[in-house]
């Protein structure tokens, strides 16, 4: 009795350091406490769960499971430590895909024994039995759904498949058509809780799961790892009630709902349907073409590129997913302080899907010691790009397309986006004219106020910072410091 006490106050101390952890994470200033309260509620959770554990099985169990948290906490830390920041979201998935699994081989367990064993000898009494058949057959489909979803999504986020959605004929017909027979075998295993329809209901969730997110396109992936991120919530929960673990349906609850609201702010950003991108890609056709070149492009130099900041007054940066790529934000932090030293005004622009995750650019932003007052959302900054001198678009391409409100063709179309091309002067930092995540190409590249500066975009800030005279010793470009005071 004491144990169960002390252990549900556990549960109720980890439940409120989850809640803490995810207000902490929602700002950056905020955002290492979060993570430490996330932290400290999941040791707690452990602790209190093998403590438990340990009372009702053998010494030789609680060994078992105790290496085998050594041996995840191991695989986690190894994998941790390696992964780029550009591999997040495909990481993300892959743990996605680990809780759906966890989800479904909870479900077939607890099938299993309640068969094998009856009500007599497992917690399911005689009269709750209809509810456990249900809990089983929701936890399993959601959980597959979740596991072969996650297995897609880290699929085309690592280009291992294209990112292009599938159009299979009917395949609204098809998501539906799989839904509605989920409820119906739902009713009857509630009646016959045979083994043929736990097979049935783990396939037809299995590729349910992995049609959805292959009918879903590039543009719409960020919504994507969110959603899965959602599912693998439920999935959590629908296995904490198999479980009949308090703490596990409190955080598959508290996942579930954070995902799926950040799934639907992210569908406002991106001016897409929830409900249709939820449903598979419902009612979004497949993006056509959308990659050739629109006409003539202008190149810089980064010498040529140093003179034009050394005159502006005010400078936007714009950072994308290829910043990440080429590592570029010390050098983008150093090229702003530099400016700001000489008077210039330099402001952050951040998109809220640049990158590939929510906040990536934030935390890049973070990691190089950019002040936080300069880097501004979308909302906060779009206004202010008509009275620009300069925009530096590094490493960003579909977050600056102006096709997403001027062609309402492009499979982008209506995705708010970075009117960058309204200053005075815009810099593409990038190395070819090759299309961005989306695979559109952008009309950006060929307006007459936009030069293309190719390369490397880590290389090209260090070479307009040398061209700048910031090298202490390396030559100063002449030009660009008498631009600085000619120029104002
Ligand atoms: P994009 O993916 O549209 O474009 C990135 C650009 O960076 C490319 O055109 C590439 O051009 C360039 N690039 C790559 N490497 C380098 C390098 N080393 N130096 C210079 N340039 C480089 O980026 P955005 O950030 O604008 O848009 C993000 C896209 O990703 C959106 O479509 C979004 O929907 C999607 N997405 C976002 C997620 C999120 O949560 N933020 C998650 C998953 C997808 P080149 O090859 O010519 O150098």
């Amino acid at each position: 009795m004491t144990s169960l006490t002390a252990s549900h106050s556990a549960d109720l101390v980890a439940a409120l350091l989850f809640i803490l952890s995810l207000a902490g994470l929602s700002q950056h200033r905020t955002s290492r406490a979060g993570v430490v309260y996330g932290i400290a509620g999941m040791a707690c959770a452990l602790v209190a769960t093998v403590v438990v554990a340990a009372q009702s099985i053998t010494a030789g169990a609680v060994t078992l499971i105790v290496l085998a948290m050594a041996l995840g906490a191991a695989i986690g830390l190894w994998r941790a430590r390696r992964v780029e920041m550009t591999q997040m979201p495909e990481l993300i998935a892959v743990l996605h895909s680990f809780v759906g699994l966890a989800a479904v081989l909870v479900g077939w367990n607890s099938y299993l024994e309640v068969e094998a064993h009856g009500t007599a000898q497992t917690r399911v009494g005689a009269g709750l039995l209809g509810i456990h058949h249900a809990e089983v057959f929701i936890g399993v489909f959601i959980g597959a759904v979740t596991f072969t979803g996650s297995i897609v999504a880290f699929l085309k986020l690592s280009a291992r498949i294209k990112s292009r959605p599938l159009t299979l004929p009917g395949k609204n017909a098809l998501n539906l058509g799989a839904l509605g027979a989920f409820v119906a075998l739902t009713v009857w295993f509630t009646v016959r809780p045979d083994l043929p329809l736990m097979i049935a209901v783990t396939a037809l969730a299995l590729t349910l799961g992995w049609h959805l997110v292959a009918s879903i396109g590039g543009g719409d992936m960020p919504v994507v790892v969110s959603m899965l991120n959602s599912y693998s919530g439920w999935a959590a929960a629908a296995a904490g009630f198999l479980l009949d673990n308090n703490l596990l349906i409190v955080t598959g609850a508290l996942v579930g709902s954070s995902g799926a609201y950040l799934s639907y702010i992210m569908c406002k950003a991106m001016n897409r349907s929830f409900i249709s991108v939820i449903a598979g890609g419902f009612g979004i056709e497949a993006p056509t073409g959308g990659g050739e070149e629109q006409g003539e492009h202008r190149e810089v130099r980064p010498a040529e590129a140093a003179e034009m900041l050394a005159r502006a007054r005010s400078v936007i940066i714009t950072p994308g997913y290829g910043m990440a790529v080429a590592q570029a934000q010390h050098p983008v932090a150093e090229l702003t302080r530099h400016l700001r030293e000489r008077g210039v005004e330099v402001r952050f622009g951040v998109h809220p899907v640049a990158g590939r995750l929510p906040g990536h650019m934030n935390v890049l932003l973070a990691e190089a010691k950019v002040p936080y007052d300069i880097v501004l959302e979308m909302d906060e900054i779009n206004d202010d790009f008509a009275g620009t001198s300069v925009v530096l678009v590094i490493g960003a391409n579909d977050t600056v397309n102006p096709a997403a409100t001027d062609d309402p063709s492009s499979p982008i179309a209506g995705m708010p986006v970075l009117r960058v091309w309204e200053a005075e002067q815009v810099i593409v930092f990038k190395r070819s004219m090759a299309s961005g995540y989306a695979g559109v190409q952008n009309p950006l590249f060929f307006r007459e106020n936009s030069s293309m500066l190719f390369g490397d975009a880590k290389r090209s800030v260090e070479e307009i910072l040398r061209a700048l005279g910031t090298d202490g010793g390396h030559g100063a470009a002449p030009a660009a410091r008498q631009a600085t005071t000619a120029g104002r």
